[in-house]
């Protein structure tokens, strides 16, 4: 086991991709590490960097003590396994997992010994005769991971190791996927492009765009507190509302509504800035009723998504930009779904929004700082 340091980790593919750029990255020993974006932001390239299955153009890989940025991949002691899984089609599951053994100069009976063994732990004992073709993917996604941990590596790299598979089989890997990781405490590094994937499984999550990594973060702080309106669209099966909002003396106009600023950057905001406001879906709660300092506008879409639906607002701008509107959504537990058409009222919950300058997080409504009812509504009138 050993933790994995990136620092400036530059590659240039010959034909001038520059697919990571700079990078610096530390990933603890044991830590399961996500590495979440969305195709073509790098994340495959710099697990191959990692493997030495590429050579990066600048910065250097550590791992554990040793620097291997020059080294190849057989002497980094990683292990990866491919997004095809990379099988030996005319092999069978006891050679396939006996492998990496035989190029590693292992005995015979010892390797043999060693793939039995592994194949017991994730339960592909009675298939150990069988070829790739004979197994499902699920099973296939097995015999890679165990071709992996046959050779007990230092560090484990995953390339997007549940995509090949069905929506059901894959929350069951998942879980086993993230059993296993427990069990034997391998660093391990993983990708994928499904941030519901990340947040599952991950110890913490970098999230990655363009060669960059825009934030790292473990899965509660990822998802409470976006440091950037990209990672805020990306994370969380319902994106973030990111409504523009402009600064008011000690409030915030956000659509037709006043909201105070909190007070973590009240010294910061200058009179008629405009920023964006954050808040996430979940962190709405839906009315029919007017309420005091909550947004309103019309239902447009309703959609069902089993235990509660996303509902869609139009939500009219504030005054210079009248006639235009901005779209929120809010979730609504079953039963209590409006109608496409029906007016509705949303409110922030305490202390879960969000405000963004220029993309960058820059405060929070801290819980004492949330709009406190103000006098009732019509009451200022
Ligand atoms: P991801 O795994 O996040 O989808 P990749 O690491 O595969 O992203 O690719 C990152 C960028 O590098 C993309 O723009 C891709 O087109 C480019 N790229 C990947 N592999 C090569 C290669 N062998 N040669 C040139 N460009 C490449
Ligand atoms: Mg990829």
């Amino acid at each position: 086991m050993a933790a994995i340091t990136l620092r400036e980790l530059t590659k240039v593919y010959p034909n001038g991709v520059r697919a990571l750029d700079a990078l610096d990255l530390e990933i603890a020993d044991g830590e399961f590490f996500a590495l979440l974006g969305p195709s073509g932001c790098g994340k495959t390239t710099l697990l191959r960097t990692i493997a030495g299955l590429e050579l990066s153009s600048g910065g250097s890989v550590r791992i554990g003590d040793r620097d291997v940025t020059s080294l190849p991949p057989g002497q980094r002691d990683v292990a990866m396994v491919f997004q095809d899984y990379a099988l030996f089609p005319h092999m069978t599951v006891r050679d396939n997992i006996a492998y990496p053994l035989r190029i590693k100069k292992v005995g015979k009976a010892d390797r043999q010994d060693k793939a039995a063994r592994t194949a017991d732990e994730l339960g592909l004992s009675a298939l150990l005769d069988r070829r790739p073709g004979q197994l499902s993917g699920g099973q296939q996604q097995r015999v890679a991971l165990a071709r992996a941990m046959a050779c007990h590596p230092q560090v484990f790299l995953l390339d997007e190791p549940l995509s090949n598979l069905d929506a059901r089989l894959r929350l069951e890997a998942r879980t086993f996927l993230k059993r296993l990781q427990r069990e034997l405490g391998v660093t391990t590094v993983f990708v994928t492009h499904d941030q519901a994937e990340a947040l599952a499984l991950a110890d913490r999550i970098a999230v990655m765009e363009g060669g960059r990594i825009r934030q790292v973060g473990t899965p509660t702080e990822v998802f409470r507190r976006p440091a950037n309106t990209f990672v805020a669209g990306f994370i969380g099966s319902t994106p973030m509302n990111l409504v523009p909002a402009r600064v008011r003396g000690d409030e915030l106009a956000v659509a037709a509504v006043r909201l105070p600023v909190p007070e973590d950057v009240r010294g910061e905001l200058t009179d008629g800035e405009q920023v964006v406001y954050g808040v996430r879906p979940e962190y709405l709660d839906y009315s029919p009723e007017p309420a005091s300092g909550a947004l309103t506008g019309q239902v447009v879409v309703v959609e069902n998504l089993g235990s509660f639906s996303l509902v869609s607002l139009d939500v009219p701008a504030e005054e210079p930009d009248a006639g235009a509107t901005t779209s929120v959504q809010v979730v609504v537990p079953e039963g209590r779904e409006p109608e496409p058409g029906d007016t509705g009222w949303v409110t922030p919950r305490p202390g879960r929004s969000l405000i963004y300058r220029d993309g960058e997080l820059i405060g929070s409504t801290a819980e004492a700082a949330v709009p406190a009812p103000r006098t009732g509504v019509g009451a200022d009138a």
